[in-house]
């Protein structure tokens, strides 16, 4: 059965998406850790990160710079921290997470947006792709 996320690359599922191209799909994650959060995703679908062919995971490491220079750029933050863990959906995803303090990199304290504040977040860090 195909992912959630597969459904979400395929629009089958909204989000709020930040970018994509040939390989690599970036979108706002639903229950952040902190604004700005953001998850990118490889196209193909591979549960584990360390399965990825090289090429695959390269590619997501630079899609992932690129998102997240520019989560950079739109963030107010001290830094933006990379993760990828997995446990909950099986398919490939690093979490870019705009960080002010050690709690935002936990998974223990959420912020809650309203559908207007994830569509202006979007917004603001689409603007700054280069
Ligand atoms: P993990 O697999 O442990 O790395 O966590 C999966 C992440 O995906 C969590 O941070 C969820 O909030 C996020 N997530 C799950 N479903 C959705 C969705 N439909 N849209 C955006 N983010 C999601």
């Amino acid at each position: 059965m195909a992912s959630i996320f597969t459904k979400i690359i395929k629009g089958e599922i909204p989000c709020y998406k930040i970018a994509e191209d040939d390989n690599f799909f970036a979108f706002l994650d639903i229950n952040p850790n902190a604004k700005g959060h953001t998850l990118c995703v490889p196209k193909k679908e591979v549960d584990r990160l360390l399965d990825l062919d090289e090429e695959t995971y390269l590619g997501l490491m630079a899609f992932s710079r690129k998102i997240g220079l520019a989560i950079e750029a739109a963030i107010p933050c001290e830094r933006v921290g990379m993760t990828v863990i997995g446990l909950e959906v099986p398919h490939v995803h690093v979490h870019l997470i705009p960080l002010s303090t050690m709690a935002n990199a936990t998974f223990q304290s959420k912020v809650s947006l309203t559908t207007e504040e994830f569509e202006k977040v979007a917004e603001n860090i689409r603007a700054k792709i280069q």
